[in-house]
């Protein structure tokens, strides 16, 4: 069996966004060789998810007000997490929106569904993260 890892740094400038990183995986995959296996990608941030969903920005318009109505930024006195920081808001949207995917590799390609992309969301930026990629397979 192969195996192949790899880290994605990010230092989104704002506090939150949502960047297609399939591309990124994409890249990975043929670096790696391996034509058949499993996928994973996660976030290693506790204020930062990995999903998959459609590559629309209508639709990241309405997460991101989602998400503020679930889990306000502001006030940030107005959870108990928020003693000398300020994201108890990031740690919950990340809860919501997910750690990680998995995905299955088919004769050399994601075999996603046909809008599907894999994005990592940023609940807490303005300094470097990472993602995690590791393929396993052959
Ligand atoms: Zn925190």
């Amino acid at each position: 069996m192969k195996h192949f890892r790899r880290e994605l740094w990010f230092d989104v400038p704002s506090r939150r966004a949502f960047i297609n990183i399939t591309p990124e995986i994409n890249e990975c995959l043929e670096e790696s060789g391996i034509q058949n296996g499993l996928l994973l990608c996660n976030a290693m941030h506790i204020t930062a998810s990995v999903f998959i969903n459609d590559d629309e920005s209508g639709l990241h318009h309405d997460y991101e007000v989602w998400l503020e109505k679930l889990a306000p930024h502001e006030p940030v006195s107005g959870y108990r997490h928020n003693v000398g920081e300020d994201n108890a808001d990031a740690h919950m949207k990340r809860q919501i929106m997910g750690r990680e995917v998995v995905v299955a590799i088919t004769e050399g390609c994601l075999d996603l569904g046909t809008w599907e992309r894999i994005f990592y969301g940023e609940f807490d930026g303005r300094r470097r993260k990472r993602v995690l990629i590791k393929i396993i397979g052959e």
